[in-house]
């Protein structure tokens, strides 16, 4: 037996979104990648910074990242102090855990929503609390003074696809005695944000990632915004190249080309509310959503039984077996053809 540590010895991992290894024969909707490529800047940036012989690769790339803070502070309405980058937002949100929560100290978070802060907790031997939903989507029971180190907010919601109120999520600051971390990975594709509330309030974060919204998860690339106390902190804290050359150059190119952002997230926004409604002519049952994705369930409310079905078409979706979530299934946002292709499917499917 080799001497793990217990927590580690007993924890299963994350298992990610599967990614088939003949990616292109699929349709694939299963973990809310972005259907359009990245802008046309990104190419040129990462081919200029790679140069004829990619001699640039020799060297260190910078370790802070300190101009990606500085246009990511314009971009949002920051100093660049207020900033850190990450080598994909999980590495943030990583950090987070390793920087507030001690082994056996408490973590919080919403069942469901992303599973891997479970998987970060068990590696830290941090204790975790979950809390439900009620059936109007509030959070069921949360305490008036959350003792928990930090409490993971995710919002919009992945896989239901709501968002929290910007004025619910303040309450939930007021309460929270530890960290607020609201994870935005899909904000750029919902009517509201919690930006404000980390001016206002010192104990909130938010945890921005460029794998949805600028199509870059191949790149590994996310963001923290906090106060200038918490971003030192976690300036210690991570691999002091966090963030590659070719990483770095994409990222300045993926911010800065807003425009052809901004056209990306609008064609995808259509496309999902032509989805849902669809969805809901034929009697699914949907969540109005707020990210890429849809979280919807069949009249028999049985979604193995759909998911199987896109499979045999080569059509991949995200399906739960927590019942809490199996009789739906999460559906991401593709093009306009690929999602006419799905519902033509899932009509088949019946
Ligand atoms: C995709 C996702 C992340 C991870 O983002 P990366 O930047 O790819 O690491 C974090 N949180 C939520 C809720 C996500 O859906």
């Amino acid at each position: 037996m080799i001497p793990l540590r217990n927590n580690i010895a007993s924890m299963a991992g994350y298992v990610p979104g599967y990614q088939p290894p003949d990616i292109a024969s699929w349709i694939k909707l299963n973990t809310n990648e972005n259907p359009y490529p990245p802008s046309p800047e990104v190419v040129k940036a990462i081919t200029a910074e790679l140069g004829q012989d990619g001699a640039s690769l020799r060297t260190y790339p910078s370790a802070s990242s300190q101009t990606l803070r500085e246009i990511a502070g314009d971009l949002y309405g920051f100093d660049p102090s207020w900033v850190i980058m990450a080598n994909g937002s999980d590495e943030v949100l990583n950090n987070l855990i390793r920087a507030f929560a001690a082994e056996g100290e408490e973590i919080g978070f919403v069942h469901p929503s992303y599973s891997y802060y479970a998987t970060l907790a068990e590696i830290q031997g941090a204790k975790v609390r979950t809390f439900s939903l009620t059936d109007d989507l509030w959070i069921a029971g949360f305490p008036e003074n959350y003792e928990g180190k930090l409490l993971f907010l995710t919002t919009p919601n992945s896989p239901l696809g709501f968002a929290f109120t910007p004025g619910y999520i303040e309450k939930i600051a007021q309460r929270c005695k530890g960290m607020l971390v609201v994870d935005e990975a899909y904000a750029d594709f919902s009517d509201s944000n919690a930006l404000d509330l980390v001016r206002k309030y010192e104990n909130v974060v938010i945890t921005r990632t460029l794998s949805k919204s600028y199509a870059l998860a191949g790149m590994r690339l996310g963001l923290a915004i906090a106060r200038p106390e918490v971003i030192a902190a976690l300036d210690k804290i991570r691999d002091h190249y966090n963030l590659d050359r070719l990483a770095q150059a994409a990222c300045g190119a993926a911010l800065k080309d807003q425009e052809y952002f901004a056209e990306c997230c609008r064609k995808i926004r259509a496309t999902r509310d032509w989805f849902s409604g669809e969805l809901r002519k034929i009697g699914y049952d949907l969540i109005p959503s707020q990210g890429n994705f849809v979280f919807a369930a069949p009249p028999d409310r049985n979604g193995k039984r759909v998911y199987d079905g896109l499979y045999e078409r080569k059509i991949l979706v995200r399906y739960f077996t927590d019942p809490l979530l199996s009789a739906g299934l999460r559906i991401s946002i593709g093009t306009r053809d690929e999602m006419e292709t799905t519902l033509k499917a899932i009509k088949e499917i019946g």
